[in-house]
């Protein structure tokens, strides 16, 4: 066993089939009397459910995430925090109604009880994201982990075919580059398989059948997991790629992950061959950038960036930003092979080594 360090993220996690019940009893155990309750606009009737059912421990209902946490969205979510003297933010949707609970959090230090009902796992990590002037910052911080999440598969059975396919690749993109991250550990690396095999389980199903309750219930438990590793290692090349090309060229998030991941692994395949063969091992795959291909192609998710709005003629300088301030990765990363790798995801062809 190589020396490692393990730090784990304190949060209580609840997780089960009508888990959003035990809401109230979940908000007095943080001590809470005034919630905030934060969703997008599309999921307004949703949060007044859920202030329903906290009766008079609802503050009011806040209905404006946006994707990328733009500064003033943050800014009218921290007011109307203040002005209704709020004393902890729940969060109910996707990442972007996380992030805002984070950006509220950041400045407050209110408490976050987060109900996520998408997969792409913001809910286990201390990383907050705000966005000025089109720039997205991000950072780390303790006072934006969520302190208690509730995770429900029932709030997921109204997430779009195409959304759960995607947000599940997004989530399996955190449990492959921890995999291969420099402060990678043994736990987190169990979590990653594990929650690599539950997602590539469960995404073929939900294609057939979105109602499943089982398959809607494996596909969290991975989230959970991937969101979980992704919160305590370093994301490498992968993460990097998605956050020029959706901060630089308004790419949408999760569609981005699931085209750039088979060609990041690929990338660092030969650089990186003990996870590789525990992402292939996760897959039942032979070669796991190319079972990621295919498992993105047989769920029906767009494998072209070309596909999802990125112009031919921004390559160049997507390969000029993701070289510059680069995250730590297993291969180093060298202009002309990213310049390549970026074409042939471009042009959805399959990952080559
Ligand atoms: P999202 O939160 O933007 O949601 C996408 C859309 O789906 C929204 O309209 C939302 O209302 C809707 N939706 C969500 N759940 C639904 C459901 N169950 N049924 C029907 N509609 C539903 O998308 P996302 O992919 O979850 O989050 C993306 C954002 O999260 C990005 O800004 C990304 O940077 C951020 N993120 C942050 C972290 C982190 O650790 N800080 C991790 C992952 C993602």
């Amino acid at each position: 066993m190589s020396p490692f360090v393990y730090t784990a993220n304190p949060s209580r996690v609840v997780f089960g089939a009508g888990a959003l019940q035990g809401l109230a009893a979940e908000l007095e155990a943080l001590g809470a009397r005034r919630a905030l309750v934060l969703c997008t606009p599309e999921q307004t009737a949703l949060a007044h459910r859920v202030a329903a059912l906290l009766g008079d421990r609802a503050a009011g209902v806040f209905a404006g995430a946006v994707m990328h946490v733009p500064l003033a969205a943050a800014q009218a979510a921290r007011d109307e925090a203040q002005r209704l003297q709020a004393d902890c933010a729940v969060a109910i949707g996707g990442g972007s109604t996380t992030g805002l609970g984070k950006a509220v959090a950041l400045v407050s230090g209110l408490p976050i009880l987060a109900i996520p009902t998408t997969y792409a796992g913001s809910e286990m990590t201390p990383i907050w994201g705000l966005t000025e002037d089109g720039i997205k910052k991000t950072g780390r911080d303790a006072r934006v982990l969520p302190r208690t999440v509730l995770y429900d598969p029932e709030l997921t059975l109204t997430l779009p075919v195409p959304l759960s396919v995607t947000s599940g690749l997004n989530a399996i993109a955190h449990a492959a580059e921890g995999l291969y991250a420099h402060d990678g550990n043994p736990v987190t690396a169990l979590m990653a398989e594990e929650g690599i095999r539950a997602l590539a389980a469960a995404l073929p199903v939900l294609l057939h059948h979105p109602q499943d309750p089982d398959a809607r219930s494996d596909a969290l438990y991975g989230a959970w997991l991937c969101g979980t590793v992704l919160g305590a290692v370093a994301m490498g090349l992968h993460h990097k790629l998605c956050h020029t090309l959706g901060g630089s060229f308004s790419l949408p998030h999760a569609e981005v992950h699931s085209v750039v991941l088979p060609h990041a692994m690929a990338y660092n395949a030969a650089a990186a061959p003990a996870a590789m063969a525990r992402i292939a091992r996760a897959l039942g795959a032979a070669d796991a950038p190319q079972g990621l291909f295919d498992l993105a192609r047989r769920c029906g998710a767009p494998t072209s960036l070309a596909a999802i709005g990125m112009p031919a003629d921004g390559l160049h300088r997507a390969a000029d930003l993701a070289v510059t301030t680069p995250y730590p990765n297993p291969r180093p990363l060298d202009r002309a092979a990213l310049r390549s790798l970026l074409q042939r995801a471009h042009d959805g062809q399959p990952p080559q080594q």
